[in-house]
């Protein structure tokens, strides 16, 4: 992943946006930060949007805004990214781990649904690799349980589901962008959104100390949470141009598929999404040897903005992922360790063998290069030593 290939048209902006930032003398909360967040409302079609110091805080603001309180707990998934859960854990509250989907990598909404009790306050689905969670699902749930729902949006700016897009479909969404994201700062930022106005006054004050009406008189126990204008003025160039960056993914996704398919040495993922269902069911896959040594992701459901495009390989990852950097091919494992392994999770008391299906992906899933810039001839090369990695033919895309 080469972060320096800005594309030609960010170029001139970005730097035209940091020389108004340096200008303006105002480096923190700003109008910069204000003028983006209006323009991220249109964007998202959402009411309130508070621009924060980073995803990992989004999720931690959120649930210091919503009240969550010590010992409470909260629902997850296993496989993701640390921060979901360990945000959860920094508000002294209780991560409460789900297993995933084998068919599309997210939580589903039946696996959260069955370790609610009287103790829980919120579940945390999130939108994995840049595709949405199965969100009827969770609106279902949450018209039958007093719980709130904390979307992770932090891998899907700009995916959606019907006409609506991920983040606004629970009662908070939290964003991230890292530079890796889909909408990446150059540095560190994230961002909260609510469409209510209670819980976004809490918001706000919660990121500046809980001092917000009047300077120096502290109605919350927040933190400095704030954004850098010079970072809002960039993501705002990015903004501008958010959907094309998002369109390159989805197109690098589909020459990856078109190059792996007509090679002949993967299949689209054949285990069932199994979001709808009531159980777990139907993995006569699972355990057996396939012919074909990769799985590769499929979209199932709205807008998938390929944040990371994960394929699955059923033997000898490792080894192929050392062939690969051998080769100046970068990969990456989201994520190697499911959370509820974790060392600093081990009060928790779970165990190896909880989560089945999101022990075996850990160690099955690897994620190919997909950034915009990425050219169709290394995409082509990625699956061609991919191939001479299995000794199998590669076969040119026409
Ligand atoms: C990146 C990410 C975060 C954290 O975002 P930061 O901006 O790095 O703090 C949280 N959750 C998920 C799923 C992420 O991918």
């Amino acid at each position: 992943m080469d972060l320096k290939r800005v594309l030609d048209f960010e170029k001139k902006n970005l730097q035209e946006a940091f020389n108004r930032v340096l200008e303006s003398g105002r480096y923190i909360l700003s109008q910069e930060v204000a003028s983006f967040e209006q323009s991220l409302s249109a964007y998202l079609n959402i009411r309130h949007c508070i621009g924060v110091s980073s995803g990992s805080d989004a999720l931690l603001l959120s649930f210091l805004a919503l009240g969550i309180k010590p010992a409470e707990k909260v629902i997850c998934p296993t496989f993701t990214f640390f921060a979901t859960a360990g945000s959860i854990a920094r508000i002294g509250a209780r991560p409460v781990f789900a297993d995933s989907c084998p068919g599309c990598f997210q939580l589903p909404p039946f696996e959260a649904q069955s370790r609610i009790d009287s103790e829980t306050r919120g579940i945390v689905p999130v939108h994995l690799f840049g595709q949405c969670a199965d969100m009827d699902g969770f609106k279902e749930i949450k018209e039958k349980n007093d719980i709130f729902i904390i979307e992770d949006s932090a891998q899907a700016f700009g995916a959606s589901l019907g006409d609506k897009k991920a983040g606004v479909l629970g009662d908070v969404g939290c964003f991230s962008f890292f530079p890796t994201k889909n909408l990446a700062a150059l540095g560190e930022a994230g961002l909260v959104v609510t469409a209510s106005d209670e819980i976004a006054y809490k918001l706000k004050a919660l990121r500046v100390h809980g001092s917000f009406r009047q300077k120096y008189i502290h109605e919350l126990i927040g933190g400095n949470f704030r954004m850098d204008e010079v970072q809002a003025a960039f993501l705002h160039v990015r903004l501008n141009a958010v959907d094309k960056l998002i369109e390159q993914r989805i197109k690098n996704a589909l020459l990856y598929e078109q190059a792996f398919l007509s090679s002949g040495i993967a299949i689209l993922c054949p285990d069932p999404c199994l979001c709808q269902t009531k159980k777990y069911e139907g993995l006569s896959h699972w355990d057996k040897d396939n012919y074909y040594p990769i799985y590769l992701p499929r979209s199932v459901r709205g807008r998938h903005t390929f944040n990371q495009y994960v394929i699955r390989i059923k033997k000898e990852r490792d080894k192929l992922r050392d062939y690969l950097k051998d080769r100046g091919i970068q990969t990456e494992i989201y994520y190697p360790m499911p959370l509820h392994l974790q060392p600093c999770f081990s009060s928790l008391g779970y165990q190896k063998g909880d989560f089945p299906i999101a022990e075996k992906l850990s160690q099955e899933v690897m994620a190919l290069p997909i950034f915009p810039g990425l050219t169709e001839e290394e995409i082509e090369r990625v699956v061609k030593v991919i191939c001479q990695f299995f000794g199998h033919p590669y076969k040119s895309l026409p």
